[in-house]
């Protein structure tokens, strides 16, 4: 089988910050794969969508069969592979996914059955990102005092969610921007920040995890500061308490507050996470099928992450197509923690760009058995695709 020619879209998902680059890899058989690069959101999409452009040449005429060599070849060939940076590595993720879309279609059996079989057959979920709501996708710039966030997580819990994951620090009391707090906190921002967290509790009751996410938006002492605040009502993990650049911090929050750090979406490949798993930075691992590496380093980054029983939470912010992807390696992971729902995976808008609509039930996940990753572009995904451009050999 051989590689004729890389498509690659960027989707329109409903709001101008919401545009899913994915790529179909075709080849001389007709079969096809779909991959993601999950830069969707923010000031990337059109980086990735570029860079697709530029590594798609350095697989076509291979054939896809062969995705360790072709991973090798796209990171180390590249030249700026080796940096790990976003752009790039989310290139060869969304690549590395569609061929392991073809891999499984080739063979008429899902991508779960090519990574050793599926052991979890049920992927308890939680809801994320309830500071933006708990309706058909994203809402800003409202929702986020104490009662929104509360009525949000009862909605979440309603469902059948037993546990949310909610960024307290989004928004100011007057629904401006927080942005970046450092430390230390004052009492009048820890007052705040305790009134939202203790609504949320009374709101879901006893019984379901909450879990904080910080984006990265405190430093070593505000975190601190926010741990200290939280823990009397009981955090299953705080996410991204600093930038994950800084390999020591992470490790000190947690030994300050004994609250599980969780983090990786902004890790790129397996060397970046081997630094951060010996400095002890993570209790969970985070890293994105469409960002790290595709799903054969998302595999090696979990393999490894489980010989130093840290748990993955693969971090999942994308279109149906990585989402698909994710399943399939959830499926497989004896060190699988628990699967993200994010608030986007609810909303139409993002739902109509798949084939298929494989949503959460009662706060829980099951795989498909379709064959490769058992997703695809939706013919609405494709005819109000932003951007479309198909890379062949002679090109
Ligand atoms: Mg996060």
């Amino acid at each position: 089988m051989k590689i004729t020619e890389v498509e690659i879209f960027l989707l329109d998902g409903g709001r101008p910050t919401w545009r899913p680059i994915v790529c179909r890899v075709h080849t001389d058989e007709g079969i096809y794969g779909c991959g993601e690069a999950c830069l969707a959101f923010d000031e990337a999409a059109h980086g990735a969508f570029g860079m697709l452009r530029e590594i798609a040449p350095m697989v076509l005429g291979r054939d896809p069969m062969d995705n360790e060599v072709l991973w090798d070849h796209m990171f180390h060939d590249s030249f700026w592979g080796q940096g790990g940076g976003g752009v790039i590595l989310s290139a060869i993720s969304a690549i590395d996914i569609a061929l392991w879309d073809i891999r499984g279609k080739a063979l008429g059996v899902p991508v779960w059955r090519l990574l050793g079989g599926k052991r979890n057959l049920r992927l308890r979920a939680y809801a994320s990102q309830l500071q933006f709501g708990w309706g058909d996708g994203m809402v800003f710039d409202k929702g986020y005092r104490a009662e929104d966030l509360a009525q949000s997580a009862a909605a979440a819990a309603a469902e059948g969610f037993d546990a949310v994951k909610i960024n307290f620090i989004t928004y100011r009391e007057d629904g401006s921007r927080w942005g970046f707090l450092r430390g230390p906190l004052s009492l009048e921002t820890k007052h705040i920040i305790e009134k939202r967290i203790r609504a949320v509790r009374e709101a879901v009751g006893p019984e379901v995890d909450i879990l904080l996410e910080n984006h990265a938006r405190t430093d070593r002492v505000s975190a601190a500061d926010l741990a200290e605040v939280a823990k009397p009502y009981g955090i299953l993990f705080m996410e991204e308490p600093t930038t994950p650049m800084l390999t020591d911090t992470c490790r000190e929050i947690h030994q300050r507050s004994g609250i599980p750090i969780a983090g990786g979406e902004r890790v790129y490949g397996r060397w970046h996470f081997l630094n951060l798993f010996q400095a002890g930075a993570f209790q969970v691992a985070q890293p994105d099928i469409g960002i790290c590496g595709g799903i054969t380093e998302a595999k090696k980054i979990s393999d490894m992450a489980h010989a130093f029983d840290i748990s993955v939470q693969p971090h999942l912010c994308a279109s149906p197509i990585a989402m698909a992807a994710t399943l399939q390696l959830e499926a497989v992971l004896p060190n699988f923690f628990i699967h993200e729902h994010h608030v986007t995976a609810r909303s139409q808008a993002n739902r109509s760009l798949g084939l298929y609509d494989d949503q959460q039930s009662a706060g829980y996940c099951t795989v498909p058995d379709r064959p490769g990753i058992g997703q695809d572009l939706s013919e609405k995904a494709i005819r109000t695709a932003l951007a479309h451009v198909t890379v062949r050999e002679g090109d």
